[in-house]
């Protein structure tokens, strides 16, 4: 296949490709391929060429959005890196995922510099000024002609790595084929329209930000992009330019409903990933018919792999829908044989947006990685997620918890999510995490911080909680460490910080 844009660039020259939300320019796809072009021809005329891969160390600008589609003309893998990362932590990424190349701009320019210092010869290039696509130029280069490749299915797209939560972040190669997947497969779940606006307002770093700028040179939507996220600004964006589409991690759709109350009717879809969205949060989205469709994925299946309407989302709370069009999940046991429906397991994840394998990483003492792919975390049913999840008899999918999080007591698995959904069924209880605490009889022991109104006035009948979850709970399973807090902790990124879940419980638990 020939790069997308290219396609649609022929198909529909005059519409709107891109709208810049700081001052709301906007740009055709006939404008698009102008810039697309020339940056292409500038990367070639440095000596970027096909099969190569091109990291990019830039802002979410216009003329990040012209790199990925440049990168696809050229027929290089794009390999996006965090605006965050330290210089040792660039150098890393650099090595780990080989980049033949690394573009950067102003804001990170001497730390791109000092992470490719004394590590072999990935020549780095400017650009001018991504804030102003006209010139995302490369240094003084004068632009070459690009002959644009065929791309095979097979073919790397791009490299992503994975958020590190459970150890290094890993590099993800996803293939044109599995791009394209995720992107038809999405599109048919919500809807997706030509006439569609999409606010990008996360990284494009993860799949998050940058699979809608795949999806829309595909559909031939209109991005609108934002260089970051504040609640009020992307609630003000939405409301500007008619906003149909959105996506967003829990945490801001939260701080945008603090701020706002609800969002713009214009939207349609407000789609949620990265993390689960709390209860609370999803009964705010019906009590204001916010659009919310939450999602379950991650870097390795090119995005979602299942996604809840908002009708499946108010019928049966909590959960994240079906698997998306050729995906499959499979819910296995330890031995990694599938589970009764109802049952809790790992997630086992299978279908065309799944990677081929992780990178390689490159023997200690130098020389060339294995071009084999890393497939030690795939079985028989597909990828082993390391997430712990039910499939419920009608096929809707409830993540639980990671894997890491099992509790272990007295030689028997209890999977925090269970015990914490039985738990928040009880009155007065408004948040709940379950954690394992360390014990000399059982290994570990069940523990559970509840957060409830007003932790002093202790309104909950401890009495009638102990019968209420020894209804529905087995023994081993019920908590035998409570404690009440008027909030969870939490992390920056706003996922529940289990360590200081653990913290609390030793100090107040009884
Ligand atoms: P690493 O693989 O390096 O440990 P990571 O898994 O956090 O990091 P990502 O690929 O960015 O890296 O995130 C995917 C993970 O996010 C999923 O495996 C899952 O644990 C979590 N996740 C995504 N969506 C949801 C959801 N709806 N509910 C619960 N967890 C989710
Ligand atoms: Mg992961």
């Amino acid at each position: 296949m020939r790069d997308w844009l290219s396609q649609r660039v022929a198909a529909s020259p005059d519409d709107a490709a891109l709208v810049r939300a700081e001052d709301g320019e906007a740009w055709t796809y006939t404008d698009l391929d102008r810039l697309v072009s020339e940056t292409a021809g500038r990367l070639v005329a440095q000596g970027v060429e096909a099969g190569d891969r091109l990291g990019v160390l830039t802002p979410p600008y216009v003329g990040t959005v012209g790199l990925v589609h440049a990168a696809m003309r050229i027929g290089a893998t794009f390999v996006p890196l965090g605006q965050e990362l330290t210089p040792r932590e660039l150098s890393e990424r650099i090595e780990r995922a080989e980049l033949s190349a690394l573009v950067c701009a102003e804001p990170t320019e001497d730390d791109a510099l000092a992470a490719v210092d004394g590590i072999g010869d990935t020549p780095v290039f400017s650009v001018d000024d991504p804030a102003d696509p006209t010139v995302t130029a490369v240094h003084d280069a004068e632009p070459s002609p690009v002959d644009p490749p065929e791309w095979e299915r097979d073919d790397h797209l791009c490299v992503l790595f994975t958020s590190g939560t459970t150890g290094e972040p890993k590099p993800v190669p996803l293939t044109a084929g599995n791009v394209y997947s995720s992107a038809v497969a999405s599109a048919f779940r919500l809807g997706v329209d030509p006439g569609d606006r999409w606010l990008v307002s996360l990284s494009l770093h993860h799949m998050g930000g940058l699979a809608p700028v795949y999806r829309s040179a595909l559909y031939g939507t209109t991005l609108v992009l934002r260089g970051g996220f504040d609640p009020g600004g992307t609630a003000d964006d939405i409301d500007t330019y008619d906003v149909t589409g959105v996506s967003l991690v829990p945490t801001m759709l939260k701080r945008m409903l603090d701020s706002r109350g609800t969002l713009s009717d214009t939207l349609r879809v407000v789609l949620l990933g990265g993390a689960p969205a709390s209860d609370e949060l999803l009964e705010r989205c019906r009590d204001y018919s916010v659009p919310v469709y939450p999602t379950y994925g991650m870097t390795e299946s090119a995005s979602q792999i299942a996604t809840a309407t908002p009708r499946q989302t108010r019928d049966r709370i909590g959960t994240v829908g079906r698997p998306l069009f050729g995906t499959e999940v499979t819910v296995v046991d330890e031995d990694g044989t599938p589970v009764e429906a109802g049952e809790s397991g790992e997630i086992v994840v299978d279908g065309p947006t799944v990677t081929p394998g992780y990178l390689e990483r490159r023997p200690e003492g130098g020389g060339e990685a294995s071009p084999e792919l890393d497939r030690s975390s795939f079985g028989p049913h597909g990828l082993h997620t390391g997430d712990v999840g039910r499939v419920d008899e009608d096929g809707y999918l409830f993540v639980l918890n990671r894997l890491d999080d099992r509790i272990i007591t007295g030689g028997e698995n209890v999977e925090p999510g269970e015990v914490a959904d039985v738990l928040r069924e009880f009155p007065a209880i408004e948040e709940v995490a379950v954690v394992g605490l360390d014990d000399e009889t059982w290994g570990e022991r069940v523990a559970a911080l509840l957060a409830v109104e007003d932790p002093a006035e202790a309104a909950l009948d401890e009495a009638a909680l102990a019968s209420f979850t020894r209804e529905r709970l087995t023994g081993f399973k019920l908590p035998k460490t409570v404690a009440l807090a008027d909030e969870l902790p939490r992390t920056v990124s706003g996922t529940v910080d289990r360590e200081a879940v653990r913290e609390a419980l030793r100090d107040r638990g009884h």
